[in-house]
């Protein structure tokens, strides 16, 4: 392990630990060690570990193709785009790797309308406690300071404002050049906060008028993850552009940027690209998520599992002087703590063999796979009580 170590960059501090296979909700170790899974990787494995589905696609399509190129026509992408398409109600799809290429593609189309549109000066609005991505203009979209530490100069051209401040974003609008907006609807780094309704319809009401693009980061949110395929699908609103990744593979990487009508105009024969972006391999498995969301009615489920679990945990944990708030849409679970920097993670690890985050120094997260059962959330809820009543 220490040898391991020695060959990688820095950037990472993982916990000495490592797992060997999964099942459903469970990760175990070389040893046979079992753990419960309440993170899914970040909130990649929607389906949670070796379904046996998924792994048969996957071992027919590495049977028959991995990879070609997008200098030639890919039939299973064409046919992820139109499942996309359907189920955001965009009109037209960019395939990618990784939720912050999705969202330098969002980006990139958010220039070309700038440009389109004479914009001389244009800005973007990013809010705070938002998360966008590594790559340095994702980054620059970004707001947390840490992340952002030792990388400058970042490119400019953001505005950030508070979540939820409507009228913080119209004195922006009138003083400067605007070209888009891009917004996490739940924000899932920067600690499940909640854009309320009212403001997210606002917000949608004034770029239509202004010729604004909203973009909205469904990274973390999307697939499945809040109850409906995408979180704005909760609001009753629908973007200009919507940015996938994580779920939609399961842990293949693959990252979607879709685009309504009016985006769909922007790109053309060159303007942008990608070696891997949706190759036969990817393209396939994640057709085969979607099917099994919609066919073993996932979303129904997640509605379901979310509420029970919220309540459960407001059951066990709510009276516990430590916690603050527990909130969340769907599996994306959120208990704020009054205290920054507890070893919960580690903890939980440890002595519950329970797989979590911590986010914002105080966040507990939780986005557990979208199959998890009743039983396994009450265990967890349990399994967190222990922990958490030990900070009393
Ligand atoms: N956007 C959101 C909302 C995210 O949560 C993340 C990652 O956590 C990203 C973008 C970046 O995605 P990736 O790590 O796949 O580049």
């Amino acid at each position: 392990n220490r040898l391991r170590m020695n060959y990688l960059m820095k950037n990472y501090k993982p916990y000495p630990i490592s797992f060997e296979k999964g099942k459903g909700i469970y990760l175990y170790t070389k040893k046979n060690e079992e753990y419960i899974d309440a993170i899914s990787g970040i909130g990649v494995c929607c389906l949670g570990h070796g379904d046996k589905k998924i792994t048969k696609v996957i071992s027919n399509q590495a049977n028959k193709l991995l990879h070609t190129s997008n200098i030639y026509e890919i039939n299973k992408q064409k046919e992820l785009a139109k499942n996309l398409c359907k189920i955001s109600s965009m009109k037209s799809v960019f395939f990618c790797n990784s939720g912050s290429e999705a969202n330098e593609t969002a980006m990139k189309l958010a220039r070309l309308h700038a440009n389109k549109n004479n914009l001389k000066n244009p800005k973007m609005i990013v809010f705070k406690n938002g998360w966008h991505g590594r790559s340095f203009m994702t980054l620059a979209a970004t707001s947390s300071e840490s992340a952002k530490k030792g990388f400058s100069p970042l490119p400019g051209g953001f505005i950030t404002l508070p979540l939820n401040d409507i009228n913080e974003i119209c004195k922006v609008i009138k003083l400067k050049q605007v070209s888009a907006i891009i917004i996490e609807v739940i924000q899932g780094e920067g600690g499940i906060n909640i854009s309320e309704k009212k403001f997210l319809k606002k917000l949608r009401d004034i770029t239509k008028k202004k010729d604004i693009l909203l973009i909205i980061d469904e990274v973390q949110t999307g697939i499945g993850r809040t109850g409906k395929w995408f979180a704005y699908q909760n609001y009753g609103i629908t973007p200009d552009i919507v940015t996938s990744a994580k779920g939609l593979g399961n842990g293949v990487p693959i990252g979607a940027c879709m685009g309504n009508q009016k985006v769909s105009k922007l790109f053309e024969p060159g303007s942008h690209g990608s070696t891997f972006g949706g190759n036969p391999f990817v393209s396939t498995i994640s057709l085969e998520v979607l099917k099994i969301i919609k066919e073993r009615n996932l979303l129904d489920h997640v509605n379901e599992m979310g509420k029970f679990f919220i309540n459960q945990l407001k059951d066990d944990l709510g009276n516990l002087k430590i916690v603050r708030e527990i909130r969340g849409m769907g599996l994306m679970i959120g208990i704020e703590l009054k205290k920054p920097n507890l070893p919960v993670v580690k903890d939980c690890l440890e002595k519950q063999n329970l797989l979590l985050n911590l986010t914002s120094s105080n966040i507990v997260i939780m986005l557990p796979p979208l199959i998890i059962k009743k039983g396994q959330l009450k265990t967890i809820s349990k399994k967190l009580k222990f922990v958490l009543e030990s900070y009393e």
